[in-house]
């Protein structure tokens, strides 16, 4: 999509500091970073929100949280855990309208969330 941020840091129009990718995900450095590790997992398909997840598409949610557990091991915070969050619509946070997911880790992370 032409006008979508994640989109364009998939096309490589605005770069980022990438963790990982595949054929259906990427995954990059969060730019205003919440935590000591602050990593953006996206489906590379457009796809909005969760709200927009469906039986057509809902695959690559898997392979989301595939990429989290292997990132999580490859940068050596799995075993002190980690937390994986998705912000949907406005009451959610969500700032940026292509589905994400926040890889969080590093430090001992609140509950519950504000
Ligand atoms: P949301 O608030 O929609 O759940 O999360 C959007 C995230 O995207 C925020 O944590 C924000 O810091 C991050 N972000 C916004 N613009 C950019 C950018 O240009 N590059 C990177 N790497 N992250 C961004
Ligand atoms: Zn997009």
């Amino acid at each position: 999509m032409t006008d979508c941020l994640f989109c364009k840091i998939i096309d490589g129009q605005i770069p980022s500091s990438k963790v990982y990718e595949d054929e259906f995900v990427l995954a990059f450095r969060d730019i205003d970073p919440q935590a000591p590790q602050h990593i953006i997992i996206i489906p590379k398909e457009h796809i909005k929100s969760a709200n927009d997840i469906t039986a057509e598409n809902s695959a690559v949610i898997g392979k989301i949280f595939e990429v989290a557990a292997k990132i999580a091991k490859d940068l050596g915070f799995a075993d002190n855990g980690f937390r994986v969050v998705n912000n949907c619509g406005e009451d959610g946070g969500q700032t940026v309208s292509h589905l994400h997911f926040h890889l969080l880790a590093g430090r001992n992370l609140g509950w519950p969330p504000g």
